[in-house]
């Protein structure tokens, strides 16, 4: 989906307004990519004529591109749809009691260790688990082994088979014991079948739950859409639960459930270690659907920081290809006081992910800077003059390798035949250079 949408929004590069004409094909080819995405036909429809008529009433201002503005608006809508703001979840009660539900596979016992680590970790919490699985002994097994994992209490009746006796003796030994969350895990089936909803069914009826979370795999796509709506005309849940959103997992089961079942999204799990659980922030999630880092805040980031005055002398410099050291010194401390390197660099489309475990210093423009500062101003605004017992004097000052001085020597050469380039080809403008 991701890659769908940035080439959706490649089109839009360069125009300095948006109009019917130039938003068109950018709305058809978002439309598609959700679509893709196993977002249903009609709210993609219905999602796209609402991103072209708010952009069509959008001025774009000098600051930011039609591509920009067009991202800030798919991004706010995709957030708008599910849900604009995180839904609350509500622990009060003595015990709380939160119930699990949805297919088997689903990873509801994993939910389950994962939410009981959340509350007890995050929250302050004395969570009880409640293994309410009675078909497979494996799976009393499974929740035991998380439980012990995170530190957690575990109950389970290994000869019971009577899920809601289970569960209501669950509550009284939470009481009995001070535990304020109890959180049962039930069983499930492959495929919605009315046992297994009877038998959720009347669990809810017997125990009044707090929260009712329903636990969907986020890779299942569409099927993700029927089954949530399923489970909420039996049991009205609360909230949903999407696991498994390892990965690239596409995001449009999010969209599509909250649309379809009009119930919030309540916490994403990903991976299988107990720590794995966030809160569900739809900000966040039409961020991943789109796939294109957090623009936004570079894009008003870069404006906060950036002198628009200096921006202007600065291409102009550039323009006569007079881009000489001191300006770069200046383009590195602008950078730097935008904040971490590396952070900064994540934001850009497509880098985050490929920057993740490298590591990005602001370091590495310490021994540049050390280089710069050691020339004099005559050679600061003067490159070409820099001849090698001048390079060997910097080298010194700076306390570096005359071959690493001769290397940056190179290589701010090749920059400036790079931007010669540019000011010969038509709008030639910088790549990456802020504040335009
Ligand atoms: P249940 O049948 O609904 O209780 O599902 P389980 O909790 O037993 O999970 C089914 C399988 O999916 C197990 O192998 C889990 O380890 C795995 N699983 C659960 N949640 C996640 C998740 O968020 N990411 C990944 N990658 N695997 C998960
Ligand atoms: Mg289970």
């Amino acid at each position: 989906l991701s890659e769908r949408l940035e080439s959706a929004f490649k089109n839009l590069k360069g125009e300095a307004r948006i109009s019917e004409l130039n938003i068109a094909n950018t709305v058809k080819d978002i439309r598609r990519a959700l679509i893709d995405a196993d977002v249903n036909y009609k709210i993609a429809k219905e999602f796209t004529d609402k991103v072209k008529d708010k952009a069509l009433g959008e001025k774009v201002l000098n600051a930011i591109s039609p591509g920009q503005l067009m991202v800030k608006i798919v991004q706010d809508e995709l957030a708008e749809l599910m849900g604009g703001k995180e839904a609350e979840f509500s622990i009060t009660g003595n015990p709380a009691v939160i119930l699990i539900a949805g297919l088997q596979g689903s990873g509801k016992t994993t939910f389950t260790g994962k939410l009981a680590n959340y509350l007890k970790t995050k929250k302050g919490k004395s969570p009880l688990v409640v293994a309410a699985d009675i078909y497979r002994p494996a799976a009393i097994d499974q929740l035991t082994v998380l439980a012990e994992q995170i530190g957690v209490d575990i109950y389970a009746e290994r000869d019971n088979n009577d899920a809601v006796a289970i569960a209501q003796n669950a509550i009284k030994e939470a009481k009995a014991k001070n535990k304020n969350v109890v959180i049962i895990d039930t069983a499930g089936r492959l495929a919605v079948d009315e046992v297994m909803m009877t038998e959720v069914a009347n669990i809810k009826a017997a125990v009044g739950p707090t929260e009712i979370l329903f636990v969907v795999d986020s890779m299942t796509g569409q099927d993700a859409v029927n089954t949530a709506k399923a489970f909420n005309e039996r049991l009205d849940f609360s909230g949903v639960v999407l696991t498994k959103l390892d990965g690239d997992t596409r995001g449009g089961a999010a969209l599509s459930i909250q649309y379809t079942v009009n119930k919030p999204i309540k916490f994403v799990s990903s991976g299988e270690k107990m720590e794995t659980l966030d809160v569900f922030y739809p900000e966040r999630m039409a961020q991943r659907i789109l796939g294109m880092g957090d623009i936004a805040s570079l894009v008003e980031k870069a404006q906060e920081q950036y002198d628009e005055e200096q921006a202007r002398k600065l291409e102009k410099k550039i323009r006569k290809n007079q881009f000489d050291f001191q300006d770069f010194l200046d383009q590195l401390q602008q950078i730097k006081k935008m904040g971490n390197l590396k952070d900064l660099m994540g934001m850009i489309p497509g880098v985050g992910k490929a920057i993740k475990d490298v590591d990005i210093s602001d370091d590495a423009f310490k021994g540049i800077e050390a280089m710069i500062n050691s020339m004099t101003p005559f050679e600061r605004s003067n490159p070409d003059e820099i001849n090698p017992s001048r390079r060997q004097r910097i080298a010194k000052g700076a306390g570096k390798q005359l071959s690493e001085v001769n290397a940056f020597m190179k290589q701010f050469d090749q920059m400036r035949q790079m931007m010669k380039m540019m000011n010969k080809m038509p709008m030639g403008r910088m790549p990456g250079m802020m504040g335009k």
